[in-house]
């Protein structure tokens, strides 16, 4: 094969949200990478280790968990490994070409990033020549010592990765060109014992091509849903990169920067990959399909025309959404709308980074569901300098929607997030001495802080745990309503 092998890698949990999709980021990158005449294939794991290998390793079930031991044991080469472990590296690496160039894997989630560690350290035993590739959004906002340190892969990727990947292949034929690696921008890598981390590649969203899912199973991501029907297949598309909002507490603005792909190219591409993928189900992977308000509304015209029949679900922003897009919308096929609501408290709006006014949103959400598009709502609670009145509030906006079938809370607890703004700059939101609370590895890292005016790391926990009981029965009905109806899993 002797080109790129994309991965989209497994996990080491199953603590997902039980969906299919076809990874977009690698579908991207194949299409890129084929269009250049680079040899390339891809494998999404991912879904053999949801779906088809109940035995596989899992870090929160007991009967098929491990310890912290256990895999450094095995990703150090300590003893004779940990039997599910090595289990689990060599059968993923077994489905894989043994003489890829290049090995890049696409990685999206902190449990995908364990595992990639392992199946990498499986190829570089099978195949010495291999040259190992870590991207996508994990690697892209995550502190680059918080990964480079566990090694495994020659070269990480930041940001995008189309072109640094193709030159990159470039540089290692026949044999990796150490000045040729060291001008691709985006990439980072290790020379004589020193971090190197080259600027970023930009690529607009116009820039960017459809995803090509060739070599994946369309079958294996198909599903009954009552909106799009029996063996629907959404399609995961975006008509913009990055970020228009830029909340505090988010990382999502490290991914990529705001751009916007034309009227014509979106509507091109979906009938486009409509036609070839038999299907008018779409899943909008943009952080908020509603980011350019007129682009929408022009997109969602053409959609009704040429694609009709079209359902497609997204997440959305309060701002910059009105009762007439959101008909337009509706006409378009859509059918769920998911919201980073996240409070219903002015201030801690604002807090948020958030730029939506309460009665506003209200407003919003009522057209919405007498539209017919069901509305996911996510809340954060715990968030700092929460107040009983903020607590109120949340409970004020859940009773008020509680017997709308169209509505549905999705909860959260507040974690604060290394690179958010909120992190970086913790006096601007009023927070001091942050500290990492100590969790095991494979768990997403957690902060405490304390709050100006003497709010101490005790009082800020103490408080949450107030604010935790007042909310109980809320969250139980919730949560209650939620698994009854298994709306998340089956609506989306
Ligand atoms: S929370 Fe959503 S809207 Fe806010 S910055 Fe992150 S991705 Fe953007």
């Amino acid at each position: 094969m002797s080109g790129v092998i994309l991965i989209h890698p497994p996990a080491i949990s199953k603590r997902y949200l039980q969906t299919k999709f076809m990874p977009y980021g690698m579908g991207v990158l194949y299409a890129f990478l084929k269009a250049r005449g680079v040899p390339v294939a891809q494998y999404d794991f991912l879904m053999d280790y949801l779906y088809d290998d109940p035995e596989a390793i899992d870090f929160h079930n007991r009967e098929n968990s491990f310890t912290e031991n256990d895999f450094f044991g095995v990703l150090e080469g300590r003893g004779p490994g940990h039997e599910g472990l090595c289990g689990f590296a060599g059968k993923y690496g077994s489905m894989l070409p043994s003489d890829g160039k290049i090995y890049a894997f696409s990685i999206i989630a902190y449990h995908q990033f364990w595992a990639s560690l392992l199946l990498a350290r499986h190829i570089k035993r099978v195949n010495h020549q291999a040259v190992v590739v870590f991207g996508g959004p994990f690697i892209t906002i995550r502190p680059i010592e918080s990964f480079v340190v566990y090694g495994q892969a020659d070269y990480w990727i930041r940001g995008n990765g189309e072109t640094p990947l193709l030159r990159l292949y470039q540089a290692c034929l026949p044999a990796p060109d150490e000045e040729k690696i060291g001008r691709i921008p985006g990439i980072v890598y290790i020379r004589d014992g020193a971090v190197i981390r080259n600027p970023r590649s930009r690529c607009s969203a116009e820039e960017e091509p459809p995803p090509d899912f060739e070599g994946l199973d369309r079958e294996r991501y198909t599903y009954d849903h009552p909106e799009a029907g029996a063996g629907a297949l959404f399609l995961p598309y975006r008509t913009s990169k990055g970020c228009p909002t830029g909340c505090s507490f988010c990382t999502g603005r490290l991914v990529d920067r705001y751009s916007t792909k034309s009227a014509r190219k979106i509507v091109n591409e979906l009938s486009f990959l409509s036609e070839r993928y038999r299907t008018k189900a779409f899943m909008f992977t943009d952080a908020s399909v509603n980011g350019n308000e007129s682009l929408l509304s022009d997109v969602c015209e053409s959609i009704a025309d040429t694609i009709p029949g079209a359902r497609w679900y997204a997440y959305a922003r309060m701002e910059g959404c009105s009762p007439r897009l959101l008909e337009r919308m509706r006409k378009a096929g859509c059918f769920s709308l998911f919201w980073g609501v996240e409070s219903a408290s002015p201030p801690t709006i604002r807090l948020l980074g958030k730029r939506f006014r309460v009665e506003r949103m209200s407003e919003i959400i009522d057209a919405s569901a007498a539209l017919g598009i069901r509305n996911y709502i996510h809340l954060i609670y715990n968030t700092p300098h929460e107040t009983t009145e903020d607590v109120k509030r949340f409970l004020g906006l859940v009773k008020r929607y509680c017997d709308n079938e169209q509505v549905v809370f999705v909860p959260h607890r507040f974690l604060l997030e290394a690179r958010s703004r909120m992190c970086e700059h913790p006096r601007h939101y009023g927070l001091r001495d942050i500290r990492r609370f100590q969790t095991t590895v494979f768990e997403r890292e957690q902060y405490l802080y304390e709050e100006e005016g003497g709010i101490t790391h005790e009082i800020v926990r103490k408080r949450n745990e107030e604010h935790r009981r007042m909310l109980e029965p809320c969250l139980a009905r919730i949560e209650t309503r939620n698994s009854r109806d298994a709306v998340i899993r089956e609506q989306m």
